[in-house]
């Protein structure tokens, strides 16, 4: 026997099917259907109601026809579809600073280091893998090279490539750009899309969140299909989503700013901190900001500093700059004292400029 209120039922019987059961505390999905429909198409149920000829309870029960989480089911399709598998190499400070964010937007993270991470890589609900090939078996999205910027040559000859899609999105976050840069474009397959970016803030100046961070990228190499501007662009948007202040300017131009605004400010940080500074009782503000300036740029690795160094070419001419201001500001000092020191050497004590005999 067909149940009364079956879709058939109700369009036979000449009575209105009875309502549908009441389901309490589930949300109410309308609002939401405007923006899913503008998406994937969904009919409107008002849409049926003006066609229909047959009346208010048929449409009801074409209402009940359709699966009650239809569009619940539909909001997480989106949801999925925008979602990342993003295969994180080099696990390290930055690498696990990253996919913090990355996993509480909801994208997948897989991770492989040289250590053993696999604690940390729990913890944030990441997969890690041991070995590279595993890791490129499992075809993410995004291959993100978040390795030292020394080792990065030998990290990226050493994936297996032939195990990835085809279309696999590199991406990396070295904190020079034209070096991985070249580098990408040198050794990847030519199927590959290329993504340079550097995210200008790192676990100590980004651990109260990202917004008005700067994040600098250059889209080097991105196929012009649909699917693979639409996967950068979800990239992308993980920092946008953030806050970050998104910056597109080439890697040439990334490297001659950041000589200035980031080695700099290592390499001042640094010298700081072979003073050993200590807090006292009567820290200025300015005093302060040298302390914080030495806490920030040391808790980075020395291989990053390095690096800093080796692989911009503004690098060597900015330290030759720096130690040029130093010693004319050295000049300038001594000079004066000098001035002083002459005065008092050669000027008599009246005014006139005879010397002043000195006892020996
Ligand atoms: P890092 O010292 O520059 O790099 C550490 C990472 O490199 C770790 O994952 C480490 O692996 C791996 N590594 C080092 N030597 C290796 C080798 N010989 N072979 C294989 N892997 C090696 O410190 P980081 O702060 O984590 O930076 C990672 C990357 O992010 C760098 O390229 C850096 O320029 C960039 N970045 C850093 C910041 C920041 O604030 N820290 C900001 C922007 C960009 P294991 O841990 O497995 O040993």
């Amino acid at each position: 026997m067909i149940p009364s209120h079956s879709l058939f039922a109700s369009l036979t019987h000449p009575l209105p099917p009875p309502p549908p059961p009441r389901l309490p505390n589930l949300p109410s999905f309308r609002p939401r259907a405007t923006l899913l429909s503008r998406v994937f198409h969904v009919p409107s149920r008002r849409c049926h109601r003006q066609r229909l000829p047959w009346g208010g309870g048929a449409v009801r029960a074409l209402d009940a026809a359709q699966a009650f989480d239809y569009e619940s089911r539909a909001s997480e399709e989106l949801e999925q579809r925008a979602r990342l598998k993003i295969a994180i190499v080099g696990f390290g400070n930055f690498g696990q600073f990253l996919a913090r964010t990355f996993a509480a937007q909801g994208h997948g993270i897989l991770a492989y280091s040289r250590s053993d991470h696999s604690a940390a890589a729990g913890s944030l609900g990441a997969t890690f893998f041991r070995d590279p090939h595993d890791l490129c078996e499992q075809h993410p999205d995004v291959v993100l090279l978040c390795t030292s910027i020394l080792s990065a040559e030998a990290v990226l000859r050493s994936l297996p490539f032939q195990r990835l899609r085809r279309s696999t999105l590199f991406v990396d976050v070295l904190s020079v750009k034209e070096f991985p840069k070249n580098l990408l474009l040198h050794i990847l397959p030519p199927d590959f899309d290329i993504l340079c970016t550097h995210p200008m803030f790192g676990p100590e100046s980004g651990k109260h969140g990202w917004a008005g961070l700067p994040f600098v990228y250059d889209k080097v190499r991105i196929g012009e299909s649909e699917d693979r501007v639409d996967r950068c662009r979800r990239f992308l948007d993980i920092f946008a989503r953030e806050g970050c202040r998104m910056v597109e300017m080439s890697c040439a131009e990334h490297d001659e700013n950041a000589a200035e605004i980031q080695f700099l400010t290592h390499t001042v940080g640094r010298i700081l901190a072979k003073l050993n500074l200590k807090s006292t009782p009567i820290n200025t503000k300015g005093y302060e900001t040298l302390l914080k300036l030495v806490e920030n740029t040391c808790s980075d690795s020395f291989d990053l500093y390095n690096g800093l160094f080796m692989y911009n070419k503004n690098s060597t001419e900015l330290l030759e700059r720096l130690e040029l201001a130093f010693d004319s500001l050295k000049k300038e000092l001594f000079g004066r004292l000098h001035d002083i020191l002459r005065k008092q050497l050669f000027e008599s004590p009246n005014g006139s400029s005879a010397p002043v005999a000195k006892d020996n």
